[in-house]
């Protein structure tokens, strides 16, 4: 079997750790959690790893070098609800058999290597996201282990059940030398690849987001009975930004704006809606384009407002600047993939977001399938992720 065919096989066999039968849903520190650690670990040894659980729950698994720096890898293991197999769990088995093929070469690099399985990306169980990375990076605070889960239990408690103690997650960030950097290799979960008709390519920043709420305020009353034009429609003007905002983002190159959560008041078939809430999220991949469409995109939601003599509010909800990756790290995996590097940001976000503040971050896609992710449908080629292997492989041999 190819490193990419077994790399993919260790998918499956993740995907069959899940708290939902008949989907794939893995939560932050659950039994399927706990049931993918046990593969996990067994891997990490058998690449002759010594492998560490840390208190929020990441594994951390290291593979000695000559020297006591450090290059880190990895991905998260954690995931939506109703998910794919491929969106985390691939760049943790694409890094452990990266680290196999050195060991079955009976080889020591001048630097080690420690692959991290992150306890937490997606944020699932807790609405915050983040929480592996941020542990390493030390930007946990403890108020938000008092954050509860559907059930009412605590983060707090949740990582006691799973083996952890909350009161030490401080004492796990990353207290070593810098590290020589922190690399993941993630599926692209956009359509760039597949279209360049490419297998892998170079990230080269990872999309700042913006997130507003936006309320409309008209005037509520009888379906029946108020004429046209003495109305004061919050939808109808909600819903005109809606559009407005869509061939905003469609008309500026890297821009992506989105409104994905709708809220009418009082919400009845026999009403004119009085009020409508909705969210706003911007990205780019540029600091100030971000910046400037958000506040373009009011601009645009208050003079729709003025036309319809509908009164718009706006506040920031979160604000997260673009993250760069780092160009010496960019121009190792263009090396490393050779003629054909392209290189692309990330509309989502990564474990990189946070993984930065300690060290240089690079990351490398891997096309999918119609660049569906969070989604059963998520799909990679299996010789794909060979090349992947390869080009990390390579990598690590070029640094
Ligand atoms: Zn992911």
């Amino acid at each position: 079997m190819t490193d990419g065919a077994a790399a993919v096989e260790r998918c499956e066999i993740l995907a069959a750790c899940t708290d939902e039968p008949g989907r794939i849903t893995r939560p932050f520190a659950s039994d399927a959690m706990r049931r993918a650690h046990e593969h996990v670990a067994g891997w990490m040894h058998q690449a002759g790893m010594t492998v560490t659980r840390d208190n929020i729950g990441n594994l951390r698994a290291r593979y000695e070098g000559a020297g006591p720096e450090t290059l880190l890898l990895g991905s998260h293991l954690d995931s939506v609800r109703d998910a794919g197999k491929y969106d985390g769990p691939l760049g943790v088995v694409v890094a452990i058999a990266a680290v196999q093929r050195l060991h079955d070469a009976n080889r020591r690099l001048p630097f080690g290597l420690e692959v991290l399985a992150f306890a937490d990306e997606e944020g699932l169980r807790f609405g915050s996201t983040y929480l592996g990375s941020r542990a390493l990076a030390g930007r946990l605070d403890e108020e938000e282990l008092q954050r509860r889960d559907a059930d009412g239990l605590t983060m707090a408690e949740a990582i006691r059940r799973f083996g952890g103690d909350p009161t030490r997650i401080a004492g796990d960030r990353w207290s070593g030398a810098r590290p020589l950097g922190y690399v993941e290799v993630h599926i692209e979960q956009g359509p760039v690849l597949e279209g360049l008709g490419l297998p892998v390519g170079a990230v080269n920043a990872i999309a700042g987001q913006d997130r507003f709420e936006l309320t409309f305020t008209g005037e509520a009353g009888h379906a029946g009975t108020v004429p046209m034009k003495l109305r004061r429609d919050a939808l109808v003007a909600g819903a005109e930004f809606v559009g407005a905002a869509f061939h905003y983002a469609a008309s500026h190159e890297g821009l992506v704006a989105t409104v994905g959560r709708l809220m009418v008041q009082p919400g009845a078939a026999n009403v004119i809606p009085g009020e409508v809430t909705m969210s706003l999220d911007v990205r780019h991949a540029a600091d100030g384009e971000r910046e400037a469409a958000g506040a373009s995109l009011l601009d645009l939601a208050r003079h729709i407002g003025e036309r319809w003599n509908v009164r718009v509010s706006a506040s920031p909800t979160s604000s997260r600047a673009a993250v760069r990756c780092s160009p010496r790290l960019v121009a190792l995996w263009r090396k490393a993939i050779g003629e054909d590097a392209v290189e692309l940001a990330s509309g989502a976000g990564h474990d990189g977001v946070y993984m930065s503040e300690i060290t240089d971050v690079g990351m490398l896609f891997v096309r999918c399938k119609g660049g569906i992710s969070h989604n059963p449908a998520e799909a990679v080629d299996v010789a794909d992720v060979q090349v992947a292997v390869d080009v990390l492989s390579r990598f690590i041999e070029l640094l």
